[in-house]
């Protein structure tokens, strides 16, 4: 019998992860990214000859039993090289408010117990997720129609399943088939959460810390590795990179900037205010899947989560499944 096909738009962490679930039960899988490189936000970037992140910098939960040690153990992904960060004195005053008290609870939880940074940051998680996979980078998928994706550059790829990592109301103004309104308008009525604006600075002298700090519910820093000499400002919404790195002296101390820069990521997507707020991974159509931070929790746990949801639903929804 030949191997199922899957095509998933988007080599962001759900996207691959998915990609890594599916290959290894024995699913021929090609990931469509419309960046040059994968890994979506997890993925750092060169700056100053240093690994800058983006939307990586700790993770809670990985303390044998915790809930992320679990998922990532039979994922392969605990021999990567995590290490503890210090004890964090913002994480028990964290209220970020752009996050809702349903999100603190389940996805701020794990760090209370501990937090964990990896060598090599983002990179090295994206690295490892790759392996083995077919990733076709510069691919912006445009229309989906019948188990068909076509790209931009007019490429289109068929498979039995096409999950996607993107937005679900992106998703769903790809999709040439009919897709009920009623679905759609439930897509188009939830809440999206901030974009995150960013500051990274080059520091002569770095007063390294490798916890995260919050100065307030919207304001955050966090260290680059320590050879990189990184210091990460970070707030929600925009900002302005002067006074945000004034901001950041005052909790500091002086600070030399050699050089800086700052980007708009976005942000967590779709808000959860309760479960009510979460997209299943079906959709009205039977080949078409979703993936990713928008269908249930963000961050890297809430994403593990909704990955293996995903393929969980393929499973159950194929013939053989049932
Ligand atoms: C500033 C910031 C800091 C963060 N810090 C942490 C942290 O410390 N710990 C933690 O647990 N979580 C953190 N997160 C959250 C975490 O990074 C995300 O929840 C997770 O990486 C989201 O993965 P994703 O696959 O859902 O989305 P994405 O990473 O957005 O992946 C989507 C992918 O789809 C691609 N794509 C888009 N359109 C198309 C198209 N038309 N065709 C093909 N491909 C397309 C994109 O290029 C991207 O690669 C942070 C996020 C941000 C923004």
């Amino acid at each position: 019998m030949s191997a199922k096909t899957a095509v998933i738009i988007g080599a962001g962490l759900g996207g691959l992860l998915c990609g890594r679930i599916l290959s290894r039960k024995g699913w021929e899988v090609t990931v469509l990214e419309a960046d040059t490189k994968p890994g979506g936000v997890l993925a750092g970037f060169e700056w100053e000859g240093v690994n800058c992140e983006r939307g990586f910098h700790s993770v809670g939960g990985l303390v044998p039993g915790d809930p992320l040690e679990k998922l990532f153990r039979p994922l392969g992904l605990m021999d990567l090289p995590w290490y503890k960060a210090d004890p964090d004195e913002g994480f028990p005053f964290l209220r970020l408010n752009s996050c809702t008290e349903y999100e603190i609870e389940h996805v701020i939880g794990p760090y209370q117990k501990s937090a964990w940074r990896l060598k090599g940051g983002g990179n090295t998680l994206v690295e490892e997720l790759c392996k083995g996979l077919d990733i076709r980078c510069n691919k912006k998928a445009q229309v989906i129609d019948n188990k068909t994706v076509t790209c931009k550059d007019g490429n289109t790829f068929n498979a039995d399943i096409i999950i996607s990592d993107l937005h679900p109301l992106t998703t769903a103004e790809m999709v040439r088939d009919h897709l009920r309104p009623s679905y759609i308008h439930r897509l188009a009525r939830l809440e999206n959460g901030p974009d995150i604006f960013t500051v990274h600075c080059l520091l002569e002298d770095a007063p390294w810390q490798s916890g995260a700090i919050f100065l307030d519910e919207k304001f955050m820093l966090h260290f680059g590795e320590p050879e990189t000499g990184i210091l990460e400002i970070m707030r929600f919404g925009e900002g302005n990179p002067v006074e945000m790195i004034d901001r950041a002296a005052q909790r500091l101390g002086r600070l030399k900037v050699k050089k800086y820069r700052s980007m708009l990521s976005p942000g967590y997507g779709i808000k959860k205010h309760s479960n009510a707020d979460f997209v299943a991974p079906v959709t009205p159509l039977p080949w078409l899947f979703l993936t990713g931070q928008n269908l249930g929790l963000h961050g890297i746990l809430g994403t593990t989560i909704s990955a293996l949801n995903t393929c969980k639903s393929i499973e159950l929804s194929s013939p053989e499944g049932r």
